[in-house]
């Protein structure tokens, strides 16, 4: 059997237990054809990400405190859990995903495990445009969910990846349901809703600075508005790699790049460069000095929040930690 048969066969055999099917007994108050009791609760288990506090590394900077969201404990491993889900949750409440679509979109990595965990627990074919260098065991970890993949230009990166998902989408409107991370107001909304107001309450309000990388830019957008409206006084600061080149997996140049539509510079007080080499020689501290192994556009976060913090009095500097680091492993930096 080749893979879309078999992706297929097993789409039938999970007909019964897909999203339109479902009706709990106890109805979900925000998602009411979803059943979030059953087996595979993966949306029950999206979100609520502890808040760690980095006392070793932000010794020197004390009494300014560093905090980051472990966004791997999301069910996918990523904060990207939070936006697919939202964005899957908001097409099937429009009606424009049903049952006979295929989920499509660009990724760099993390979109993609989380649009292929959602899709295989929620019995939908997933395809996935995805620049040919991105990390091997990213790419091993999709096809395990039975994701297809389709490889894009290495050297056109994550821009390569979005001009064929626009082309496969507009090619077959009818067979694809296409969210559109980089212009899906839903990405941005989840971590309004969710990210930001689970630092509220984690810090009780408490956050003068919030510091996050551009990739979609949803994470920085959703999280800082909310932030902002809760508080004027608290500093939003993104950062992003200093050049086109660069190995900081998820994030974005955004000069050279194709500017996602809800991302707003002006919200930002501040915006920051990071080298690779700086977020790689923070992930090895991190992992030896905190006992966090986390990937490298964590990496990146701590060095720009180190930056930050050194600049400061006193201060509760908030930033995420996107992933964990075992997707990076065979990278040749460790
Ligand atoms: N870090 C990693 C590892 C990611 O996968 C992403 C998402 N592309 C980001 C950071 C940036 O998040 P966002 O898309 O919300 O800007």
């Amino acid at each position: 059997m080749n893979r879309v048969s078999d992706q297929e066969t097993r789409n039938e055999e999970r007909e019964t237990n897909g999203i339109a099917q479902i009706r709990p007994s106890t109805p979900d108050t925000r998602h009411p054809s979803l059943d979030t009791r059953s087996s595979h609760n993966l949306i029950a288990a999206v979100g609520n990400t502890p808040l760690i506090e980095l006392s070793h590394i932000s010794r020197d900077v004390a009494p300014v405190r560093i905090l980051a969201k472990a966004e791997w404990f999301n069910p996918g491993g990523s904060v990207k859990d939070r936006p697919a889900l939202g964005m899957l949750l908001d097409g099937h409440r429009r009606g424009d995903l049903t049952r006979d679509k295929i989920i499509l979109d660009a990724t760099s990595g993390n979109t993609g495990i989380a649009y292929a965990m959602f899709g295989a627990a929620m019995g939908f074919r997933v395809r996935l445009c995805i620049p040919k260098n991105a990390g091997a065991l990213h790419q091993r970890i999709l096809r395990t969910y039975a994701a297809e993949l389709v490889l894009t230009s290495g050297q056109k990166g994550s821009d390569g990846a979005i001009e064929e998902a626009i082309r496969l989408a507009q090619q077959d409107p009818d067979l694809y349901f296409y969210p559109d991370q980089y212009n899906n107001d839903a990405n941005w909304q989840a971590h309004y809703h969710g990210t930001a107001e689970e630092i509220l309450s984690q810090t009780d309000g408490h956050v003068t600075h919030f510091i996050a990388g551009l990739g979609t830019s949803g994470t920085f957008m959703g999280t800082g508005k909310r932030l902002r409206e809760a508080n004027r006084q608290t500093q939003l600061i993104s950062f992003q790699p200093d050049s086109p080149m660069h190995a900081l997996e998820g994030l974005k140049h955004m000069p050279t790049s194709i500017k996602p539509g809800f991302y707003d510079e002006s919200l930002a007080d501040e915006n920051r460069c990071v080298r690779t080499e700086e977020a790689q020689s923070m992930v090895k501290r991190l992992a030896c000095e905190e006992g966090l192994l986390v990937g490298v556009s964590a990496g990146a976060a701590i060095h720009c929040a180190l930056q930050v913090a050194r600049g400061l009095r006193d201060g509760v500097v908030v930033t995420i930690l996107p992933d964990n680091g075992m997707k990076y492993l065979d990278h040749h930096f460790w």
